[in-house]
């Protein structure tokens, strides 16, 4: 079994006999407005790719540190989200192009393990293409030999990067994984994206964009002068392949953490189904989103990020109070982040030693934030067991024949009021035999939420859509795609 330290390593070691320049990773939190925190490992190059700096060198590799607050609602659904992630990159400032860039990519993932490679199956590799990126096919298919039926074309809505605004921009070859048949129907990428896992996207700069207007609407132009080479390869996906786990939460650097949780909830990961790459029984998610959790939040707090109401403080907190909420509905009631921090330390300071040294302060923040949670959490159930009994007693006051129901205004000033989440609300009532009106809860929230993007427009400042999430916490998925769309706007790769 290859550790995700091994992985690393060779990939620094290879691009470095390459002649790559290794540059350390920039911390999560980066100089740009536009970004919550670095969600891709070109962000530290932009300057040189916009060519508003001259690189120091042709070429350089990094494994950067990534979070993607867009993906939150992926973790422990999908097989291969994480919310921190790291991203290992190679990168061209108009040295090689696209034969270089796929010919390297192919060198490390099929060099057998005893040259210091990957030693994927050839064969179990799928690339895909831009609609019209003849060049790339014909590179994949006649130099490096793939089976044309092997090779996807996929539109401007895979296969195309740009940063959204004029300026430059190429087409992107991915490479996909086939992981078998027991993770889903055949037929390739474009069928199943589970089965064929994406694990690494090649980006090749090569034009100038004179308008975008969506993802996939834009106009060219003409070709860059100079053409760059942009790429990245998620560390925690080829992680999973190399160590032949079902998914991305299964790996060295995050199960211990996951075990940990099931140890102590008394639950055992993954009973409930035969294949846990797609158990979707709540138990298996929650572990999963406590083990994610527990690892963003600690990398997050390591480059100095502090719990707070909004932008990268509310992320934060909501990934600490989401953990300590799962294991929570796990069944565990007392501290938990005492017991599961210390162990994704164990895991993550092969990597990043100033965790060690820094643990200090990192788990007062950490432990902080569950206490002032823990607080609200009992005071929210104070106010719920009077509403439930409140409840309890105008159904019997009707007769006793319908469900006695928690008025949706009593959910939401829970909610609104006491930070006491839905979820909860739900659980707690349901147990004592009480319905919640979630309909009425769910206008109020709307409600609000209208309220708040009124006012973020009149404020029009460039931390409304912060505002904005302050109110939409808690609603679910939809808000946290409204939230991606809003705090997205600078994403990079992708
Ligand atoms: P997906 O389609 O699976 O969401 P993506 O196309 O959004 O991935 P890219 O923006 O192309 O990802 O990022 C480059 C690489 O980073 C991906 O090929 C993948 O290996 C890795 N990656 C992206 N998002 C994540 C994540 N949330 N967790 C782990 N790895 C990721
Ligand atoms: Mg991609
Ligand atoms: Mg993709
Ligand atoms: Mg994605």
């Amino acid at each position: 079994m290859m550790d995700t330290a091994e992985i690393r390593r060779r990939w620094l070691d290879y691009f470095e006999r390459n002649n790559h320049t290794v540059v350390p990773s920039a911390p999560l939190i980066y100089d740009d407005p536009n970004l919550l925190f670095v969600n891709a490992g070109m962000v530290p190059f932009k300057p040189y790719f916009l060519g508003q700096q001259t690189p120091p060198w042709d070429r350089a590799t990094s494994v950067q540190k990534c979070v993607r607050t867009g993906d939150i609602e992926e973790v422990g659904k999908t097989s291969r989200h994480g919310t921190f992630f790291q991203m290992n990159g190679n990168f061209s400032f108009g040295d090689y192009f696209k034969e270089g860039a796929i010919r390297l990519a192919w060198g490390l993932i099929t060099a057998s393990r005893d040259d210091g490679g990957y030693g994927l199956d050839p064969e179990r590799i799928w690339p895909t293409v831009y609609t019209d990126d003849d060049e790339a096919f014909a590179i994949w298919h006649e130099q490096i030999g793939i089976p044309t039926e092997r090779i996807t074309r996929r539109d401007a809505n895979d296969n195309y990067w740009h940063m959204g605004v004029p300026g430059p921009g190429g087409p992107c070859s991915e490479l996909f994984y086939d992981r078998g048949s027991e993770f889903g129907a055949d037929g390739g990428p474009a069928v199943d994206e589970d089965r064929f896992m994406e694990f690494w996207n090649l980006v090749f700069m090569q034009e100038e964009l004179s308008e975008v207007r969506s993802k996939a609407d834009f106009d060219v132009a003409g070709p860059l002068p100079k053409r760059n080479i942009d790429t990245g390869m998620g560390l925690e996906r080829m992680a999973t392949l190399l160590q032949g786990k079902d998914n991305l939460y299964e790996i060295d650097e995050v199960y211990p953490v996951l075990a940990k949780a099931a140890q102590m909830t008394g639950k055992i990961y993954g009973e409930h189904s035969g294949h846990s790459a797609t158990s979707s029984h709540p138990d298996d998610v929650h572990l999963r989103v406590v083990a994610d959790h527990v690892r963003s939040s600690l990398m997050l707090i390591g480059d100095g990020v502090t719990p707070g109401n909004e932008g990268r403080g509310y992320v934060l907190r909501r990934m600490l109070r989401r953990a300590v909420r799962a294991m929570r509905l796990l069944g565990y009631r007392d501290k938990a982040l005492p017991e599961l921090l210390p162990v994704s330390l164990e895991r993550m300071k092969a990597s990043y030693p100033e965790l060690e040294t820094d643990f200090g302060r990192i788990s007062q923040i950490a432990y902080g934030e569950e206490d002032a949670f823990r607080r609200t959490l009992d005071q929210g159930t104070t106010i719920l067991d009077t509403a439930v009994t409140k409840a309890k007693q105008s159904a019997a006051a009707l007769g006793g024949n319908g469900t006695p129901t928690l008025p949706g205004s009593e959910a939401f000033a829970l909610h609104d009021t006491y930070g006491f989440p839905i979820d909860l609300t739900l659980e707690m009532a349901g147990e004592q035999g009480v319905e919640v009106d979630r309909d009425g809860f769910r206008r109020l929230m709307t409600e609000q939420r209208q309220r708040a993007k009124a006012d973020a427009k009149a404020k029009k400042s460039g931390h409304a859509h912060t505002e904005i999430w302050k109110e939409l916490r808690e609603l679910g998925a939809t808000d946290w795609q409204a939230y991606q769309a809003l705090s997205t706007e600078g994403k990079i790769v992708g």
